[in-house]
């Protein structure tokens, strides 16, 4: 029997491109999952931002390759090189994947995929719920569209008065103009709205870097009064695994989740893009 996993004539590439990218899982990971999966194809990582994006978009196709993960600072950029976006990506403004089929390139976002179908996997059903999400980044609004588009009722997003907090206002019109859920969001200073939206809320989630470096061992939660034992407290942050966030919902008592899961489905899903066969998380 022919060694999927041995590199020929005939191994495909899919691109992994981002800045800096030396230190991802993802081309071991995918590569794995081709591998498991008897598919003759290999992800490497290369050094891309904006400067070279274009270029290495096109190279995509010039050398036939499966496609490509986005990462920064590229994921908002590289969608004015692709011939499609899928309606997420659309929406969210954010490519993570890009899929070649015969030349033609579509981008998608699987960051939101990848965080509902890892609370799917914890058993963890949202719909007809309420969250609040702090964030209102790239992550975070992956996870806000998805949430929304997928039957969350109410999405409470707070992010500090950045250059951020346009991108929540504009994901604020876009969930409450086209889905049934219904979001606002407030700075993430006042204090006094932040324990009221959390205090009827099934879930929170912080989508901010905060937890992970260079903010290790810091949150945005003043303390741990704002929090509930029946709350589930969930981080996108996964390196460190335990942050401060969740760190103090566990001393609450509440069920907390990191950003590890998430991690995998996203990229599953992306390699379920490329090969239309679905792995579980
Ligand atoms: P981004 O740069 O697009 O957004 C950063 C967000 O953090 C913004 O909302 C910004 O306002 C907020 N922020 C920055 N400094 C802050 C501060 N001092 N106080 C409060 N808020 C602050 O980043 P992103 O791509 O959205 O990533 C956000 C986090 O999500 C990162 O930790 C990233 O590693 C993680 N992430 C995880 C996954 C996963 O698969 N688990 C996927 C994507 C991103």
């Amino acid at each position: 029997m022919e060694d999927k996993s041995r590199i020929t004539g005939y191994t495909e590439l899919v691109g992994l491109f981002a800045y800096p990218i030396r230190h991802s899982n993802s081309p071991a990971m995918q590569t794995e999952l081709f591998r498991k999966a008897g598919i003759n194809c290999i992800q490497l990582a290369f050094e891309v931002d904006n400067s070279t994006l274009k270029d290495a978009v096109q190279a995509i196709r010039a050398l036939k390759m499966r496609g490509a993960n986005v990462s920064m600072p590229n994921k908002t950029v590289v969608g004015q090189y692709l011939d499609k976006l899928s309606p997420i990506a659309q929406l969210v403004g954010s490519v993570n994947t890009i899929v070649n089929e015969n030349g033609v390139l579509t981008g998608y976002c699987t960051d939101g995929i990848g965080y509902m179908k890892a609370l799917q996997e914890e058993g963890i059903d949202v719909r007809g719920q309420k969250m609040t999400v702090v964030g209102a980044g790239g992550a975070a609004t992956a996870i806000q569209i998805q949430a929304a588009m997928d039957g969350v009722a109410e999405i409470a997003i707070f992010n500090v008065k950045d250059a951020f907090y346009a991108a929540g206002e504009e994901t604020v019109r876009k969930i409450n103009e086209q889905t049934n859920c219904h979001a606002a969001i407030y700075d993430l200073n006042d204090h006094e709205a932040l324990r009221r939206e959390i205090a009827d809320s099934f879930l929170l989630a912080n989508a901010t870097g905060l937890g992970m470096k260079p903010y290790e061992g810091v949150t945005w939660l003043p303390n741990v009064s704002y929090l509930r034992p029946d709350l589930i407290v969930t981080d996108t942050v996964y390196a460190p695994p335990m942050t401060r966030l969740l760190e103090m919902a566990r001393e609450v008592g509440c069920r907390t989740i990191n950003g590890h899961g998430m991690m995998v489905c996203q990229g599953e899903e992306a390699f379920r893009l490329w090969t239309e066969k679905r792995v579980d998380c």
